[in-house]
């Protein structure tokens, strides 16, 4: 990838893709095109293969996906499977017929490795086992769209390439409480509790533990891997490290400086318990990968004046 190839971001507004955004320009690639989903409709394929067509892109990076939290996983499990495995297979049916000559980069994600793993997870890990049952049609998708990916690289030669981003948090993520994320709902709850004085619930036991990872260094990973890795074995992205619920809730009180009694909601799944990533295939292609702490993130999170209204309206 040269800073003058010509790059298309597929969900290019949305936590990742708009980190893959900033952080292109801030290293100056000049060609960077990323389509609002009312301009290219990926569940249609003629809309994909006119933007193919018409742009034919060097480099393609496709964090497009329907996409939510526990919640909003399990309620909508066809819509999730159905959306995501369509707007995969559209995009690397296309590509066969409009743009053989793009690189891809595709993310799924650890959440769709079986739900019991030995800690931390590595790549062979996937597709072997049961899959979590709150995320379920999700996972299919994603799986789905990896082995994809896999499978036109070998009978077509498309030059896809797979990487497993942990959970996500940053710039431009989604606050909606009963659907959204764990990261964003409970930064939402601390800052709405410390305005308005309100109560904090969190949901399940506090016990299981997820990894955290800023959306600008996934993309920073992403962009390297984009320019030096071609192979069809996926890549976990995390940062190695986890905290329960519980120590995520500690953290924002001693960040937010706001002391106040948690109440846990017990009908809510805990999910899977835990699934620290094993980056150590990361770290042989890209030594220099060093994400930030949880702490950091955070800071510049609650420091941004824009993503605050975001937040808080
Ligand atoms: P997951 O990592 O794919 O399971 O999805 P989430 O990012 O939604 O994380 C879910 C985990 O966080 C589960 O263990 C939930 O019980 C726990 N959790 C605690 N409070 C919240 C909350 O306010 N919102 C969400 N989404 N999850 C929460």
């Amino acid at each position: 990838m040269e800073k003058d190839s010509k790059i298309l971001i597929l969900g290019g507004n949305g936590l990742l893709g708009s980190a893959i955004n900033r952080e292109l320009k801030k290293h100056n690639y000049q060609n960077i095109l990323s389509p609002r989903s009312k301009e290219v409709n990926l569940l249609n394929k003629n809309s994909i293969d006119n933007l193919l067509k018409s742009e034919k892109p060097d480099n393609l990076f496709m964090v497009a996906g329907l996409v939510g939290g526990i919640m909003g996983n399990k309620k909508r499990q066809a819509d999730f499977l159905y959306q995501n495995s369509i707007m995969i297979l559209n995009l690397l049916e296309s590509a066969k017929e409009n743009s053989l000559g793009s690189k891809i980069l595709y993310t799924g994600s650890s959440c769709i490795y079986p739900k019991i793993n030995p800690q931390p997870i590595k790549e062979e890990r996937f597709m072997k086992g049961e899959l979590e049952e709150t995320n379920k049609g999700y996972a299919v998708a994603k799986g789905m769209g990896i082995v994809a990916c896999q499978l036109y690289r070998e009978q077509y030669g498309i030059d896809a390439n797979c990487a497993m981003p942990t959970n996500l948090y940053g710039l431009k993520d989604t606050y909606d409480l009963e659907n959204g994320h764990m990261i964003p709902g409970l930064i939402k709850k601390f800052l709405l509790a410390k305005r308005d004085g309100t109560d904090i619930t969190l949901w399940g036991t506090g016990n299981p533990r997820r990894e955290a990872l800023y959306s600008e260094d996934c993309a920073d990973a992403l962009i390297y891997l984009m320019k030096n890795y071609s192979s069809p074995e996926i890549v976990n992205i995390g940062t190695g490290f986890d905290y329960s619920i519980k120590e995520f809730a500690e953290i924002l009180k001693k960040e937010l400086k706001i002391n106040i009694n948690l109440k846990w909601d017990l009908s809510k799944p805990d999910g899977t318990f835990e699934k620290r990533t094993d980056i150590s295939r990361l770290k042989n292609i890209y030594p220099e990968f060093s994400p930030r702490s949880f702490e950091k993130g955070l800071s510049e999170i609650i420091n941004n004046k824009d993503e605050l209204k975001r937040i808080l309206g």
